[in-house]
């Protein structure tokens, strides 16, 4: 899917993205770091077991959001109302699953690998990758907002 450049910038300089699946009924949200494919795919890395394992494996789909707080600002200090936070946004929706082919699982976790360490080549041991769960998001839609002071004054 095209991911409209706000929500790609965005993407690409969040730091922990957050899940939601549904339990019962209820809204299950797990922070997790996150790889990003800008074809449209986030992809996450996890143990196999777990309730958002049991989650995943049994819906299929899940929705997200990452977002980046900038800073408190106030247009006047001394009245309440014009405090601000300043932030960049994405929510949205998709398709995850877990990856299981051995060469897309260590694309995913080169593409986790380069958005938090310097640049480097990675390689994945077999029995590591064969132990780490993959997922995989394919994101079908979603919406960016940002409150920058930049953007209030
Ligand atoms: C910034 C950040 C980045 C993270 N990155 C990753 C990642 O890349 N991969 C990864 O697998 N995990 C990551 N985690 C941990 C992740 O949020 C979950 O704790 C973990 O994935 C286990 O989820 P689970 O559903 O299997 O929990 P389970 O082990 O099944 O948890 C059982 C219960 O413990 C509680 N619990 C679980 N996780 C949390 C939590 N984070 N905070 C409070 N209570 C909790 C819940 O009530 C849950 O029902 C990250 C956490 C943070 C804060």
């Amino acid at each position: 899917m095209h991911i409209e450049a706000t929500a790609d910038a965005i993407i690409q300089k969040g730091t922990v993205c957050r899940i939601g699946l549904v339990d019962n009924g209820l809204a299950y949200m797990v922070p997790l770091v996150y790889g990003y494919d800008r074809a449209g795919t986030l992809y996450f890395h996890s143990s196999p077991r777990g309730r958002k394992m049991d989650l995943i494996r049994a819906g299929g789909r899940a929705s997200f959001e990452i977002d980046i707080v900038d800073d408190i600002f106030a247009r006047d200090a001394t009245f309440p109302c014009t405090w601000s936070v300043g932030y960049e946004c994405v929510m949205g929706e998709g398709r995850i699953e877990v990856v299981e082919e051995r060469r897309r699982k260590e694309r995913a976790l080169t593409a986790i690998m380069e958005r938090y360490a310097p640049p480097g080549e990675w390689t994945f041991p077999a029995d590591v990758t064969a132990r780490t769960a993959v997922l995989a998001l394919a994101i079908e839609s979603v919406t960016a907002k940002r409150t920058l002071k930049e953007l209030t004054e």
